[in-house]
């Protein structure tokens, strides 16, 4: 009798401290406003997301969970077969940030860079970067070293130029745009009117911002997940964003990662949004994200003699971020963030405009075989 008892008391403690946990952690990190409670609920029975606050006081729920299941969920990674390599057995996502491959398609997509920076010896220097360019390299260097590791990779884009459809943006305009645009209108994403507008008059920039944008990125979070990796590198490079129109350098630089989380009071409106809420609160894919995020700055730090970001270092990371228990790692509902279902490091290195990297990203024509990027 004792024996049953110590058991059912200790099972009793178990499942309190897991309600305490996943509290904390929808509290801390995915609930930016303070404002989601009304849309979850974790107690005895598990943890549970409603369409509202009002379905929540009906007990009308959406997705839901036991902490049994939960245990299942997150049990421990698949074994890994034994080899010398480090990686053999992993299998690696890596999304090259944009699809610029020039410095023209660059400025489509208003990821490009162009000033004068007076060097060392007081000559002026003329500067011009599209990050596409430089995200396009790093990942295929890192490829590379993971391959060598034992790895198996995917990347997002296969080549220089190239966007989540296999294609350039320019071959995607002749061939999908006014498709695009049409299930647009048919969903009743945009008017009638807007179709119009988008179909006959809108520039190159407007088709990239308003049409291809969301519509890739989507893209890239499907070809991910139907990858199934055991995690994801999304390589950015970053700028100052007091330095708006970046036509000139300037003198800040620092390293920041992101992870999920952080979600606005209205995100939750959004049906796919709460499932990607849930998502990242039951499964231990955010957990494995910080602390990969965390190694990965680390290195950052130690490599590339950059400082880490704090949390008042950028107003997005004021306004729109969640501190981690890591430095450097910040909750931050992105798309990317949110769509791709593995653990993730979402890095922002290098301030691309900061007076002494834009001159080191600079060295190549093609961008690809700097040193910064080596
Ligand atoms: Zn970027």
């Amino acid at each position: 009798m004792l024996n049953i008892t110590s058991a059912c008391y200790a099972q009793n403690n178990d499942v309190q401290n897991k309600i305490n946990y996943y509290k904390e952690k929808a509290e801390k990190y995915l609930d930016k406003q303070k404002g989601l409670e009304g849309y979850y609920s974790i107690d005895k029975s598990g943890i549970k997301v409603f369409a509202s606050s009002k379905d929540k006081l009906s007990n009308k729920v959406e997705y839901c969970v036991s902490w049994d299941s939960i245990q299942q969920i997150n049990n421990p990674s698949k074994p890994k077969p034994e080899s010398i390599k480090k990686l053999t057995g992993y299998r690696i996502a890596i999304d090259a940030g944009h699809t610029a491959g020039d410095l023209a398609s660059g400025k489509i997509e208003q990821k490009h860079l162009k000033f004068n920076v007076a060097g060392a010896d007081g000559k002026l220097d003329s500067i011009e970067i599209a990050e596409g360019i430089l995200t396009f390299a790093t990942a295929k260097l890192l490829k590379e070293k993971l391959e060598a590791e034992g790895a198996e990779v995917f990347m997002t884009r296969s080549f220089n130029g190239s966007t989540a459809f296999g294609i350039t943006f320019e071959n995607w305009l002749k061939s999908s745009y006014f498709n695009a645009v049409d299930s647009l209108n048919k969903i009743s994403e945009i008017t009638l009117d807007r179709k119009q507008w988008l179909l006959t008059k809108a520039t190159k920039r407007d088709k990239f911002k308003l049409v291809f944008k969301d519509i890739e990125l989507k893209k890239r979070g499907e070809i991910i997940n139907n990858y199934h990796p055991d995690f994801t590198i999304i390589i950015h490079y970053n700028v100052d964003e007091m330095n708006t129109g970046w036509a000139k350098s300037s003198n800040k630089d620092f390293d920041m990662a992101f992870v999920g989380g952080a979600f606005m009071k209205h995100d939750l409106l959004s049906k796919e949004k709460r499932y990607d809420f849930f998502r990242l609160l039951v499964s231990d894919d955010f957990e494995k994200s910080v602390s990969l995020s965390s190694e990965m700055i680390k290195s950052f730090e130690n490599t590339l003699v950059v400082k880490t970001a704090s949390i008042n270092d950028a107003k997005y990371l004021r306004e729109g971020c969640l501190p981690t228990t890591e430095k450097g790692v910040f909750c931050r509902n992105l798309q990317l963030t949110r769509f791709v279902h593995s653990p993730l490091v979402y890095g922002e290195t290098l301030y691309q405009d900061n007076e002494r990297e834009c001159v080191l990203l600079n060295q190549e024509r093609d961008k690809t075989k700097n040193i910064r990027v080596l």
